[in-house]
């Protein structure tokens, strides 16, 4: 499977029982098939997948933002975008065929990654971080229906997951209305 991206060949990552489809030395996107997901439900792994935000990506490379790409899985399918944002460097396509997750969790990687002067300005720049993504991106998203509310719950697990124990994000008023019990 190649990155949908920049046509790397994705490299399978293991983390907390879960095969996950990077692409290394290229944008660091991670693919996450709708079956290896289902390993997150009803089970708190929170700060569990950290590793896969240490994958190595190429200084300077550019997502396929407004550009159609093909899902790495169906080949056949375009990816349908979630949400983006361009200043956190983000960006999340599903399979409207397959239900695999494409995502770009940018900034996230580049703080955790990074240099601070405290602890607690990291855990800031990370809450600033989940602030964006739920309170204004997923919770933008069409959560009336049904769907779009299922997708946005694998989003907020895959993020939840990624993110580091110890920067895990305060439940936000969006996660306490939707997504109680992740
Ligand atoms: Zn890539
Ligand atoms: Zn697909």
């Amino acid at each position: 499977m190649n990155c949908p991206s920049c046509k790397l060949e994705l490299r399978e990552m293991s983390a907390e029982g879960l095969r996950v489809l990077a692409c290394k030395g290229g944008c660091g996107g991670l693919w996450f098939g709708r079956f290896e997901l289902l390993k997150l439900d009803n089970n708190d792994k929170h700060g569990n997948g950290e590793r896969l935000l240490q994958v190595s990506r190429a200084q300077g490379v550019r997502f396929f933002r407004d550009v159609e790409a093909i899902c790495p899985h169906c080949e056949t399918s375009l990816l349908l975008r979630h949400f983006f944002c361009r200043e956190r460097d983000v960006e999340v396509y599903q399979c409207p065929k397959c239900g695999g997750f494409w995502i770009d969790s940018g900034e996230l990687a580049d703080i955790v990654k990074s240099a601070f002067a405290t602890e607690e300005k990291q855990k800031q720049a990370v809450a600033s971080y989940f602030k964006t993504i739920f309170d204004q991106r997923i919770a933008k998203m069409n959560l009336a229906n049904e769907d779009i509310l299922r997708s946005a719950r694998s989003i907020v697990k895959i993020f939840l997951f990624i993110c580091p124990e110890k920067f895990q994000p305060l439940k936000t008023s969006l996660q306490q209305k939707y997504f109680q019990d992740l």
